[in-house]
């Protein structure tokens, strides 16, 4: 293997999604001379222990795959000429970093720029006794054996889609939500939907509930999740996976950033401005340790923004990742979409007085000939602003949302009407078409 280059001009620590993107882009499209330090896996959260192996139901299918997508990313890494470093990084000021090789040798390069990407990790609760006898959405991976009952805690992305896949798996399953419903920073129709028709679908859902203790059976290793309500208190005993899915911290630890006198918030994520910088020259950050918009595509985009900005021609120099109207999906039963501002979000906004609303919810016809029971239900919302009733909220819940909305978005970000949606002809039958023929 080559030695490691003492001189780069972009330094990139993290292969995630972010990091590769920014690095591969600086280097393919604009000629940068980078490199990426990785300490793990290439590909960060989201390929190894997200949704890629998510999607997946077979486990040792899932762990080739995983394999397989490490070794195209190295590849690309290679044919896009970004040199690619297993080791720890650690910056020592703006333009250098130590970096840690597996053998234990320490080298410092000297880099023009460096860019932060290092991610987050999963939180598990220190203050609850017991925590650590569950496990977080790593852990989920090393689950080989179909449970009987899983308790998780949480309430957002990872929680509701565990929960229903986990229900849809026929495994008793406890989702204890702090407060009356989960995915709240979603449009309340989305969270109350999903919320009622997890209960609907068979979800423990315990409602304005926190666990408070977790303790095992040492001779049957199950679990019981103690938990309070009000001013009552419960047990959930035999549980054999507790899974905390309250959130991201970001994995910041030994990265040097205090030497490097890179500023960081009180929730420990790197503070960056618009265009990802930080409050030092020469060093930027992005993706989920900065905390904003904790997706994938954002951290890619964000990153190949960058490289532009920095390295790419005069047409960039003004570069950056718009971070308003970003299109999400959860992958819950049923999925859910949402683009733009909630109800509420638009209320304060605009005011009610300049809002209009147009909302359906129905029996999609692919349940036309299903028992009552296996009907899911479908819910749109349009949420329009001003006279010209700009669309500047969409949210979707219902069988195919995770596709449909792709299409929708960009309707959304060119700033669309409500005239402009009505426009377009409807796709007959579908779903979809619904949402241009809203009355
Ligand atoms: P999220 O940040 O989405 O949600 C965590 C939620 O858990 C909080 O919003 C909070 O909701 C609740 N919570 C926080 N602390 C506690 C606590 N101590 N006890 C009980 N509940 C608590 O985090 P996730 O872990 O679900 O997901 C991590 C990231 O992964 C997300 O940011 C997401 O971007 C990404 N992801 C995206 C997916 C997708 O795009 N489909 C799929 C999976 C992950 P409340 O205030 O209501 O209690």
């Amino acid at each position: 293997m080559a030695p490691i280059s003492k001189e780069t001009d972009f330094l990139v620590i993290g292969g995630g999604s972010g990091g590769l993107g920014a690095a591969r882009a600086a280097s393919a499209r604009y000629g940068t001379k980078a490199m990426v330090i990785e300490g793990k896996r290439l590909g960060g959260t989201c390929v190894n222990v997200g949704d890629g192996p998510l999607r997946l139901d077979d486990k040792a299918q899932a762990r080739r795959y995983i394999h397989r997508l490490n070794g195209i990313y190295e590849r690309n890494l290679n044919n896009d000429k970004v040199e690619y470093v297993h080791g720890w990084a650690k910056v020592i000021s703006r333009n250098q970093v130590e970096v840690t090789l597996d053998d234990g040798t320490k080298t410092v390069v000297n880099a023009k720029k460096i860019l932060i990407a290092v991610g987050g990790n999963p939180t598990i609760p220190p203050q609850i006794p017991g925590s650590e006898l569950g496990t977080n959405s790593d852990g989920f991976f090393d689950i080989d054996k179909l449970p009987k009952k899983v308790a998780l805690v949480g309430a957002g992305y990872i929680a509701v889609e565990f929960a229903g896949m986990f229900n849809a798996l026929g495994v008793e399953t406890h989702l204890f939500i702090r407060h009356n419903t989960f995915l709240r920073h979603f449009d309340p129709m989305i969270q109350e939907g999903v919320s009622n028709e997890y209960e609907r679908l068979g979800v423990k859902l315990h409602r304005r509930s926190e666990a408070t203790k977790v303790e095992k059976d040492e001779a049957t290793g199950k679990l019981t999740v103690h938990y309070k309500k009000g001013d009552s208190e419960g047990s959930v005993s035999d549980v054999d996976h507790l899974i905390w899915a309250v959130g991201r911290t970001p994995a910041t630890e030994g990265l040097g950033l205090e030497t490097a006198g890179v500023k960081v918030n009180e929730k420990g994520y790197v503070v960056v401005d618009d265009y990802q910088n930080t409050n030092v020259d020469n060093i930027y950050a992005l993706g989920d340790v900065t905390g904003r918009v904790e997706l994938t595509p954002v951290a890619i985009a964000a990153g190949r923004k960058l490289a532009a900005r920095l390295f790419g021609p005069e047409q960039f120099k003004t570069a950056k990742l718009d971070y308003g109207n970003i299109p999400s999906v959860v992958f819950a039963h049923p999925e859910v979409g949402s683009i733009g501002l909630t109800e509420p979000e638009a209320v304060e906004k605009y005011g009610r007085e300049n809002l209009k609303i147009y909302k359906t919810n129905f029996t999609a016809m692919y349940y036309a000939m299903m028992d009552p029971d296996q009907k899911g239900p479908t819910a749109y919302k349009l949420i329009c602003a001003g006279p010209e009733e700009k669309v500047v909220g969409l949210h979707i819940m219902g069988l195919g949302s995770g596709e449909m909305l792709q299409g929708f978005g960009v309707a959304v970000k060119m700033g669309a009407t409500k005239a402009d949606f009505d426009s377009c002809v409807a796709i007959h039958p579908t779903s979809a078409e619904e949402l241009v023929t809203l009355r």
